[in-house]
């Protein structure tokens, strides 16, 4: 089992989306490890998006990001990160293929309704950017079970 970060991000949460993009999620046969719903501080957009900090956009991107609430989520699966990827779709919308959700929600390149991390590594240090390992359960179907 391989872990991603996912992030619905603002324009997605705004424009109520969140629902149809986690069904997709589960669809998808992804487990939900954690999910919370965050305003970020711009130091904490900052923060998450370092690895930018250097290009043009950076400073749009962090703004936006941390503009209103967003939903990060712990996903686990066989594969996660490159599935992922590949349920999202290009960055920009207008190179999304069909059935991505970034061809069905994105509105931009930069308001791109999801984030997915790029690789299995970051996966895991991005999931805890926003949550501690502690909260972070082992096992998303017992849960609801329970
Ligand atoms: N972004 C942007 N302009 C660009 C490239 C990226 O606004 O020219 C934003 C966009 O929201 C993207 C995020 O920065 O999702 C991170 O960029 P990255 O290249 O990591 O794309 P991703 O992995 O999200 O597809």
């Amino acid at each position: 089992m391989e872990r991603t970060l996912a992030i619905i991000k603002p324009d997605a949460v705004a424009a109520g989306h969140a629902g149809k993009i986690l069904d997709r999620i589960l669809q998808e046969g992804f487990a939900v490890r954690a999910m919370k719903l965050v305003q970020l501080t711009p130091a904490q957009a900052e923060g998450f998006y370092a690895v930018h900090a250097e290009r043009p956009f950076f400073g749009e991107l962090t703004e936006f990001m941390s503009s209103a609430p967003c939903i990060p989520l712990v996903l686990e699966r066989d594969d996660a990160v490159a599935k992922w990827r590949e349920v999202i779709g290009a960055t920009n919308p207008a190179d999304a293929e069909e059935g991505t959700i970034r061809k069905q929600f994105a509105t931009s390149m930069g308001e791109n309704a999801v984030h997915g991390s790029d690789s299995a590594e970051n996966g895991v240090k991005e999931g805890r950017y926003f949550f501690p390992e502690s909260v972070i359960v082992a096992n998303g179907a017992d849960v609801i079970d329970a």
